[in-house]
């Protein structure tokens, strides 16, 4: 009933319901939270279920509410449906006052533990209900401390906890504007008013937008009896773990603290000892806890996190839910549960994602050498970079082009940092979320990026920054970043490749056991974790439907995809093939008068491109590989309109038809206002006489030289931004004579299927008549959401997009994710009309949408057979595939 009850007071149902030992409480629901936001006051019936409801709770304790000789206290307890950990609010000790502090301390038989708690309260309730700053308690409690001359709240004596009721008390009418209620009913009322406003607090809003929880669920409220772990050295508080969620090993793990409250193990500012310890200090709570823990995972199967309580030797559980953890640790964790059987391997697929088997695919920092961070951050883009630190990105560029690594290191960023980002090996600021334009650009770029690691104070024009603790980072300091877990070290920390990398690149072979002694050899290598990633890959593999291909230029590329599962190539960009040696053919092909100067060219470069294709072919052997015809404008190849001008200039008027004149001209006709939406693809191959054909005859005769080889080549032609039948149409009649021609002629030559691009909005809309012309579709998304959003991905990412994210126009780049919306309806469009007119036509997507988790769901739910993402990413989408699929 989480939705209803939130997270923890479902939970805590729960195991009241498991029989285990919870104090008796009652929950508010969430529906209560919504009425009380959106109307401004508390349902009207509120108050009154709340009074019986405690009123059965006194019955059931035998005590009151801050009444009687042994008064009853309770915590209001914020809870959502999502655990949002510490973004909202709890108030402990709610029914002390002057007359009950009194009672609770003879009834404890302890004063000292009396005036704790009552000054506890009177901090809580005054940040929480009337929004004090903690500051001005933190300094009062901070001079008790230093006039008593104790480093610890919890040394402070009585008398002076009395004292500092006191001093609570005045700074509650002095800024808090009343005086702090002695009636325990109002305190109740307050405090659960003010756990619903706590759900709209701009901290809980910003980690909502984060998380991408929604704003509307509200929370639930807990009212709980207190159980108090402050009672003295046989009393404490501790957070506890069913295994690690770091590595995800066996084993229980927590953490507790003797004589102390809930709250201040969270806060962690109090010297905890490992939940080993406990076995020593209160042998019968540790067993009590340990077997509890057991019955909590048989119960949820999975890793739990609990709070726990011990008042005077009795154990009480504040809290369970299933735990967050580590990607790794996800990975390990479902793994052996599956092999425990205590879940199948459909549940262990569910429990992990292609975004945590990205994480585990970078390069990471050594565990053994990072030590404590000096800050940390929202892990904003993954990755382990290490580098100079340096303050504002001119000089991040100009060290780096002096070849040093740099890490920039801004409070903030905005579109003029666009080159310090790019030059630097990652990206630190003290600002900002998952959405900044920190946050965003460097994922685009995939550079490492922690952003709003708060305690670091950026002086950009003193070129210093400080971080919590006083310490300072001059420019030129080196700073190792760590993008997957958000942690900021000072120095260099060394960095280890991934070892699920290592596996992928054996062909999906898991090291690990030595098969004479049966241990994983101590090498620094996850062995256990390999094999856990190994059996959910075989299982996805087994279960889904959806292809993997690799977008993939040249024969290492293709080798390294089809050794990371790639079942073929669904994007081969020539254009990659033209660049270097071979742009100089391509200026004298665009310079080209006649036929014959043209013909000498494509001649030129035929030999080229077959040597390309043969290659490629040879390394997807018996696997599908998809040319696409040449793609970009032409004048990405000719030199700079600018340069050539000023060099033209320069030669002054003698010999008005040098090399550079001509050139120039070129340039200029073909110089493009909007080159992205100019001539390109297609239209390229209808302008320029003999291009394509070119091409497709470079790939038959490929094809052939690997058929006379012993090879299985497969290749597959592909056009690129068609928009009208009518093109493809063209295109294809050209390819078929040139098809006809090298079979006829080498004889063995295998049919070459003639397939589209769909990456315009008209060509979606018409894919009916266009699929009459072609074999298959591949989807171009990136395209596609450009011409579909009509705004450019490479202008975007700098400017407005981290203000459309922060204001949710859209909640993750349409670049990042498909936008199931707008361009997902064209995908499902074209799919289904292309379909209906040939029922048989391959259905693909190339771009980098192909690797992204969520929109391999999609893809797969949309029925296509397959997608293409980079080779680093098949694993990712083989993994999603499967996970679509269960
Ligand atoms: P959060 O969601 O921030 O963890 P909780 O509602 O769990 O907030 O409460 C904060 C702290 O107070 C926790 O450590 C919790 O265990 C402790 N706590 C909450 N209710 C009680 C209670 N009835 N008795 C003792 N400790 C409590
Ligand atoms: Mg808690
Ligand atoms: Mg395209």
């Amino acid at each position: 009933m989480a939705d209803l009850l939130g997270g923890k007071g479902a939970n805590l149902a729960e195991m009241t319901r498991l029989g285990l030992p919870v104090p008796p409480g009652f929950t508010i629901t969430t529906e209560a939270c919504r009425s009380y936001l959106s109307t401004g006051r508390e349902p009207a019936t509120l108050r009154e279920e709340i009074g019986d409801h405690l009123a059965a709770l006194e019955r059931r304790m035998g005590r009151r509410l801050g009444r009687g000789a042994d008064p009853l206290l309770v915590s209001v307890r914020s809870g959502a449906r999502f655990s949002m950990p510490g973004m909202m609010e709890t108030v402990l000790d709610v029914g002390l006052s002057d007359t009950s502090v009194r009672a609770l301390a003879g009834q404890a038989g302890d004063d000292r533990f009396a005036w704790d708690s009552y000054r506890r309260l009177i901090q809580m309730f005054g940040r929480t209900v009337l929004g004090i700053d903690g500051s001005h308690f933190d300094a009062e409690l901070e001079a008790a401390r230093r006039e008593e001359g104790v480093e610890a709240d919890a040394s402070l004596p009585a008398v002076r906890l009395r004292a500092l009721v006191e001093e609570f008390k005045r700074i509650t009418r002095v800024h808090g504007g009343r005086d702090f209620p002695q009636d325990p009913r109002e305190q109740l009322t307050l405090a659960v008013d003010a756990v619903f406003d706590s759900w709209n607090t701009d901290r809980a809003r910003r980690y909502r937008r984060q998380e991408h929880i929604p704003d509307d669920l509200g929370t639930a409220v807990s009212v709980c009896a207190m159980v108090f772990g402050n009672l003295g050295p046989d009393s404490g508080t501790g957070v506890a773990f069913t295994r690690d969620p770091a590595t995800g090993r066996t084993g229980v793990y927590g953490d507790y603290l003797r004589n102390a409250q809930g709250e201040d193990v969270v806060a962690g500012y109090r010297n905890t000892v490992p939940l080993a310890e406990l076995e020593r200090i209160d042998p019968g709570s540790h067993r009590r806890l340990t077997e509890i823990m057991a019955t909590l995972e048989r119960h949820y199967l999975d890793l739990c996190d609990i709070e726990f309580t011990i008042e005077r030797g009795t154990l009480w559980m504040l809290q369970t839910r299933v735990g967050k953890r580590t990607a790794a640790a996800a990975f390990r964790i479902a793994a052996d549960l599956a092999e425990q059987e205590v879940i199948d391997d459909d549940e262990a697929l569910r429990r992990v994602d292609g975004s945590q088997l990205a994480q585990l695919m970078f390069p990471h920092f050594d565990p053994a050498h990072r030590g404590e961070p000096v800050a940390r951050g929202v892990p904003a883009s993954p990755g382990a970079a290490v580098g100079a630190a340096v303050f504002d990105s001119a000089r991040a560029a100009a060290r780096a082009a002096r070849g040093e690594r740099v890490v920039l290191v801004r409070r903030e960023t905005n579109p003029d940092d666009l080159d310090g980002m790019l030059a630097a090996e990652g990206v630190l600021t003290s600002r900002g979320g998952k959405t900044s334009h920190a946050a965003v650009v460097a994922r685009g770029m995939g550079r490492t990026c922690v952003c709003g690691a708060e305690g670091i104070v950026v002086d950009a024009d003193a070129r210093r920054a400080t971080v919590p603790g006083g310490g300072v980072i001059e420019e030129g300091d080196v700073l190792s970043v760590d993008g997957t877990d958000g942690s900021v070290h000072l120095g260099e920390v060394p960095v280890v490749p991934s070892t699920v990398v290592e596996y992928f690149e054996n062909g999906g072979t898991p090291t690990g056991a030595d098969p004479t002694t049966g241990e994983d050899p101590d090498d620094g290598r996850d062995d256990a974790l390999v094999r856990a990633v190994d059996r959910l890959m075989r299982h996805a593999d087994r279960r889904r439907v959806l292809g993997v291909r690799a977008n993939a230029d040249t024969g290492r590329d293709a080798r390294r995809a089809a050794r990371f599962g790639a079942a073929g190539v669904g994007l081969c960009r020539t254009e990659h093939m033209f660049l270097g040696e071979r742009r100089r053919l391509v200026e004298r092909l665009v310079l080209a008068v006649t036929d014959r100067e043209r013909e000498e060219v494509l001649a030129e470069l035929l030999p080229l491109q077959r040597a390309d294709f043969t290659e490629l072919l040879a390394a997807m052997d018996g696997m599908p590989v998809t040319v696409r015809l040449l793609d970009p404008p032409l004048h990405e190849f000719l030199p700079d309109i600018t340069e050539l001008s000023v060099r033209v200039a320069r030669a002054g008027d003698e010999g008005d038809d040098s090399r550079d004149h001509r050139l120039l001209r070129a340039v200029r006709r073909l110089h493009e206002q909007n080159p992205m939406l100019g001539l390109r693809g297609v239209r390229l191959g209808l302008v320029v006489p003999g291009l394509f054909a070119m091409q497709v005859r470079a790939v038959a005769e490929a094809a052939a030289d690997r058929r006379a080889a012993g090879g299985d080549p497969r290749p597959e032609i592909m056009v690129p931004l068609v928009a009208a039948a009518r093109e493809l149409e063209i295109v294809r009649e050209e390819a078929e004579r040139v098809l006809a021609e090298v079979a006829a002629r080498r004889g063995s030559v295998p049919t070459v299927p003639v397939g589209t691009m769909i990456e315009l909005p008209r060509a979606a809309l018409t894919a009916g008549e266009i699929a009459g012309a072609a074999d298959f579709f591949s989807f171009g998304t990136n395209d596609l959401t450009q011409t579909v959003w009509g705004f450019s991905r490479d202008d975007v990412e700098g400017s407005f997009f981290a203000g459309y994210l922060e204001r949710g126009v859209f909640p993750v780049s349409p670049f990042e994710t498909i936008d199931a919306a707008g361009v997902g309806t064209l995908v499902r469009t074209a799919a289904r009309t292309g379909r209906a007119t040939s029922p048989d036509l391959g259905l693909g997507v190339c771009g980098e949408h192909g690797g992204d988790p969520a929109s391999v769901r999609f893809f797969h739910e949309a029925g296509l057979d397959y997608v293409s993402c980079s080779p680093f990413r098949v694993p990712v989408a083989r993994l999603e595939a499967g996970r679509a699929a269960v």
